[in-house]
Parts: structure tokens; C-alpha cells; sequence
């Protein structure tokens, strides 16, 4: 890497020291549950390359309708004058702890499970899309092939089957990892402890609680959310966005 790219990263990561780090348990007033078990998914960026393998798995798995998609990973380009530097984010339902999702559903198709995992019933859901609009996160679409809501289920049905979910298996960095919060041996909670000072959430101000949480992030991603096809974004290394679109 030439030493031009190495500072721009270098200053990338500045504004990330210069984010103003709140615990999580303080951030998001955290009423996890400690009792059972507690999913939660750690995305490490310093280890995503942006491939998408995890989207094409989880398409496959899921066989969502061409052109919406259940994770996703965000592709921003930083410059600086003629130096550039990619980051990556993947994106998926943050199984909140709080999920605006629920109550505004009006037959209850939307429903956390025990474990957290918050999930649909499609038999009861009447596509209103009242949840699709209550997400902060674009995390939820109306399928257009059932016309009811759909979204990440961090592969529940693969959980409770023993195996990881498809984008965890298949993620080339081992970028994803999925486990309980609530076992301290678990390898997300000894990560989370580990890295306790450079985790953060995505728009940790909106209240949700998200079990998804990001190693490595950059505070000005934090809110960079938009839609859920994939996307890049240029933008400048002190978060002024110069581009936005497919
Ligand atoms: Fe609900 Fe959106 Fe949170 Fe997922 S990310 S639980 S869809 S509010
Ligand atoms: Fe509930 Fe379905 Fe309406 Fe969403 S679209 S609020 S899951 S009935």
C-alpha cells in the first residue's frame, strides 16, 4: 500500500477515534434478558473484503425474489484528492431489542422469538407494511412474489437445526460470527468483551438495542444506512457524501 492510502485509512480511522465512544449497555439502556439464550451476531469490518458471498448465500437460502435482498453489503468509497480507500458494511435485521417492528403490527405476525430472533409469520401477516416503515434500518421489504413482510432471520431455521446461519458459513474472512450473549464463553461474548472499546451499533440514538454489532466501524457509517440493495457510496474521508446510487 502506498503511503498516500495508508494516511487517507490512516485519517479514516481518526474519525473514528474522534467518535465519542458510549458503553454499550449505556448507549442503548440494555434490558437484554440473562436468562436462556440470547443470539446476537458480531460483524468484524477489519475483516470484510466486500465479496458478497454472504448475499449470494443467503439468497440461495432464502430464495428471496430477484432484486430484494435479506443482507447486503454497503460499498463506500473514501477519497481524498486522488487518493481513494473502500470500506465495507453488511447489512441485515438487527434482531433489536427493542424492535419498532412489532408493535406497530396489527395481527401480531411479527414476533421475537425467545432467543431474540426476531421473525414473521406469514400466515398471519396481511402485508400492510406498517413494519417495513416503522425499521430504522431498511432491514424489512414486502416480498414481492408473497406480498407479506420478510427479512433477516440470522437462518433461524438453520439454528434450530444445529448449523450456522448461511452467510456465517460461508464468509470468507469469517467476518460473521453468531452466537449467545448471554454464555460468557460464547465466542461473540469474548469478542465483545475483547474489543469492548471499538464496538459499535448502527444509529445506537434510535433506542432499538440492536444484537448486531460492528468491530472496526467508522463513527460516520454509523447512520449511513440507506436502502437495502447493494450500494456505493463515494464520499470524502470526513464523511461529506459525493455520490450515492447502484
Ligand atoms: Fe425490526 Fe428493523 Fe430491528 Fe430488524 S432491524 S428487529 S426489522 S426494527
Ligand atoms: Fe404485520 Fe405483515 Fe403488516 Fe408487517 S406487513 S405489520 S408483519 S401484518
Amino acid at each position: 500500500m502506498d503511503t498516500s492510502k495508508r494516511r487517507l485509512l490512516g485519517q479514516i480511522a481518526a474519525i473514528t477515534a474522534g467518535a465519542v465512544f458510549i458503553p454499550l449497555a449505556e448507549a442503548d439502556g440494555d434490558s437484554t434478558p440473562t436468562k436462556g439464550k440470547r443470539y446476537g451476531m458480531l460483524i468484524d469490518l477489519r475483516r470484510c473484503v466486500g465479496c458478497q458471498a454472504c448475499t449470494v448465500a443467503c439468497t440461495i437460502e432464502n430464495q428471496p425474489p430477484l432484486g430484494q435482498f435479506r443482507t447486503t453489503v454497503n460499498q463506500y468509497e473514501v477519497t481524498e484528492g486522488d487518493n481513494s480507500a473502500f470500506m465495507m458494511l453488511p447489512r441485515l435485521c438487527n434482531h433489536c431489542e427493542n424492535p419498532p417492528c412489532i408493535p406497530v403490527c396489527p395481527t401480531g405476525a411479527t414476533f421475537q422469538r425467545q432467543d431474540g430472533i426476531v421473525v414473521v409469520n406469514n400466515d398471519w401477516c396481511v402485508g400492510c407494511g406498517y413494519c417495513v416503515q416503522a425499521c430504522p434500518y431498511d432491514a424489512r421489504f414486502l416480498n414481492h412474489e408473497t406480498n407479506t413482510a420478510d427479512k433477516c432471520t440470522f437462518c433461524a431455521h438453520r439454528l434450530d437445526a444445529g448449523l450456522l446461519p448461511a452467510c456465517v458459513e460461508t464468509c470468507v474472512g469469517e467476518a460473521r460470527i453468531i452466537g449467545d450473549l448471554n454464555d460468557p464463553d460464547s465466542r461473540i461474548s469474548q469478542l465483545l468483551t475483547q474489543h469492548r472499546d471499538d464496538i459499535k451499533v448502527l444509529r445506537p440514538s434510535m433506542g432499538t438495542q440492536p444484537r448486531v454489532f460492528y468491530l472496526g466501524m467508522n463513527q460516520a457509517f454509523a447512520e449511513r444506512i440507506r436502502g437495502e440493495a447493494p450500494v456505493r457510496t463515494l464520499m470524502t474521508a470526513s464523511g461529506k457524501e459525493l455520490h450515492h446510487g447502484h
